[in-house]
């Protein structure tokens, strides 16, 4: 794909052994335009994933055989980076956190609306089609958003999508509060509830990988605000 043309047919697949939930959010994405392929298992999926070209992947988490975890530490272990969205029952920030690290770029949690999962589906396809733009750089740190590479002191960092997406819109406003509304009508599609600690959740995760080791911590919380690099 070539990156230019969001209104090319997208391929979709979906991993999900409720057979029925499966069907019905394939049935939605259909209607919408996409072209969906279906795993029940996770043999299956990650199978499918693998050898097959696709523009996202919607992942459950507790699948029969392999399950949605590891299913996208491998894809992203053997470089793919399709983007994922989890679809999970669980929803302690623990199980947010896990996901998120193992290299998903998003969340939903069940019971949740097909207008949320169509929504979050076309935010994280327009972004991975997105122009990159220059280099950045913070004192030591530098990211790039063409290799989507981040490095500190020639250290690098390896973060989540998310985490990345996060810390370029910080580095954006180098000096300036970035508010946490900001970082989720950026990061996020606009139907993100913006109850959600997701945010925090993210940004400690995101501090602790660019801080550890260092003396000079980056990323500061300005109290009911948001953050500041
Ligand atoms: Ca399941």
């Amino acid at each position: 794909m070539d990156g230019s043309k969001y209104t090319s047919l997208m391929r979709l697949l979906i991993i999900e052994d409720e057979i029925r939930l499966n069907d019905i959010i394939k049935k939605g994405l259909v209607e919408g335009g996409f072209a969906v392929d279906q795993a029940y298992d996770g043999e299956e999926g990650q199978y499918l994933a693998g050898s097959e070209s696709y523009d996202l992947i919607i992942l459950d988490l507790m699948l029969p055989k392999i399950n949605g975890i590891e299913i996208c530490k491998n894809l992203r272990k053997k470089g793919n980076k399709t983007p994922i969205i989890i679809l999970t029952a669980k929803s302690t920030t623990e199980d947010k956190i896990t996901g998120l690290d193992s290299g998903a770029d998003d969340y939903i949690t069940k019971p949740f609306s097909f207008v949320e999962l169509k929504s979050r589906v076309h935010a994280l396809i327009r972004r991975s089609h997105q122009n990159p733009s220059p280099v950045l750089k913070v004192q030591g740190l530098i990211l790039n958003p063409l290799s989507h590479v981040v490095t500190r002191e020639k250290k690098q960092i390896k973060l989540t999508p998310k985490e990345f997406a996060i810390l370029e819109l910080l580095m954006r406003s180098e000096g300036e509060v970035t508010t946490r509304t900001k970082i989720i009508e950026h990061v996020w599609d606009y139907n993100f509830d913006v109850m959600s600690n997701i945010v925090d959740v993210l940004v400690v995760t995101l501090r602790k990988k660019i801080n550890s080791g260092y003396e000079n911590k980056l990323i500061k919380t300005v109290h009911g605000v948001g953050y500041i690099i």
